[in-house]
């Protein structure tokens, strides 16, 4: 749960988290979906990918993710020789939880001559048996990299798979059912009714959502104009934000993610589609459990070192096709 921080506690609880970090030489992350109060703590803000990035590049001896646990995983497996630690290990993730190691063995044993291909939102053991990752801004790039004749595993997320699928015009994609609650419960008719009530407004699209097919097609029967849809990681809704010089624009993702882009331009207004899509996974980084892990180290994130090597070989094939961009 949120708590809300008079303005004196929040100027003294930034200061404790800031120091703490500065003594431990750690770096704190957060993820584009964190409360706002974590999100203006932290050294970055970004998406799972971006902020691994970082996690493996910095100098600092300690990587704190406030974000969900897959997240946190990823950046131990791109830089292993860090002490990565979350404020909640319990903060997993409704869509990575759709497929486990054993499930993903058994779907391969069911087509033994197919291609794995994983969302980043994927646990690292997932990962560990997946030929290569992506993420939504680079997915049709890695299907498009695989030889037309080879068939192809694409988890976990069912709509993400779907917009792939027809991108690429790829047949033989075998998408798993998974979907992420929150992103799911963005509905076809929360966005149709969005939509006509704000006339001339753009549109920010997660590939996550359920109502992704319907954005698109609206875009399509000119129901809303193609230019005006976008269908974008949340790295992707940001760098659009920055440039956009529209009155109004209505997004379709976690909350958390209005924050940054009201940052980002403060001069147009950014509207939820659904007001109530927060992940509850997220917000279990609260302010407290942050300065706790500052203070007592917990809890820290280990990955097994042959999950952590094969689940890498994946990702960094990821970063080598296209454009990675982002993850969530
Ligand atoms: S918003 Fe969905 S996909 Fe993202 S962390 Fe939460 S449950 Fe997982």
């Amino acid at each position: 749960m949120a708590i809300k921080l008079d303005t004196t506690v929040e100027t003294d609880w930034m200061e404790t988290v800031r120091e703490l970090a500065s003594q431990r030489n750690a770096v704190i992350l957060a993820h584009n979906y964190q409360l706002p109060e974590i999100q203006d703590v932290a050294d970055y803000v970004g998406d799972s990918l971006g902020l691994s990035r970082i996690a493996a590049e910095t100098d600092a001896d300690e990587v704190i993710f406030c974000g969900v646990h897959f997240m946190a995983e990823t950046a131990k497996i791109l830089s292993p020789e860090k002490r990565v630690y979350i404020p909640d290990a319990n903060a997993g993730c409704s869509l990575a939880d759709t497929i486990n190691a054993d499930q993903l063995r058994e779907w391969k044993a069911q087509h033994p001559d197919a291609v794995v291909v994983s969302y980043v939102n994927t646990t690292a053991e997932v990962k560990a048996l997946t030929d290569v990752c992506c993420t939504s801004s680079n997915a049709a790039d890695v299907v498009r990299s695989i030889a037309e004749d080879k068939e192809i595993l694409f988890l976990p997320d069912q709509f993400l798979g779907a917009h792939v699928r027809r991108v690429t015009g790829r047949k033989n994609i075998h998408v798993w059912a998974g979907e992420c609650h929150v992103h799911a419960d963005i509905s076809p008719s929360a966005l149709v009714d969005t939509v006509r009530a704000n006339e001339g407004a753009e549109l920010y699209v997660h590939p996550e959502c359920g109502c992704t097919t319907s954005a698109l097609w609206m875009a399509e029967s000119g129901e809303i104009p193609g230019d005006n849809t976008h269908i974008l990681s949340t790295g992707g809704m940001l760098e659009e934000a920055k440039k956009t010089t529209s009155e109004r624009v209505l997004v379709a993702t976690e909350i958390g993610m209005l924050h940054q882009l009201r940052k980002a331009n403060p001069t147009t207004e950014f509207m939820p589609v659904n007001p109530q899509a927060a992940c509850p996974f997220m917000q279990m980084i609260t302010p407290e459990k942050l300065l706790k892990c500052l203070q007592e180290g917990k809890d820290e994130v280990f990955v097994e070192k042959q999950t952590a090597d094969a689940a890498r070989t994946a990702v960094e094939r990821m970063i080598a096709i296209g454009n990675p961009g982002s993850g969530e």
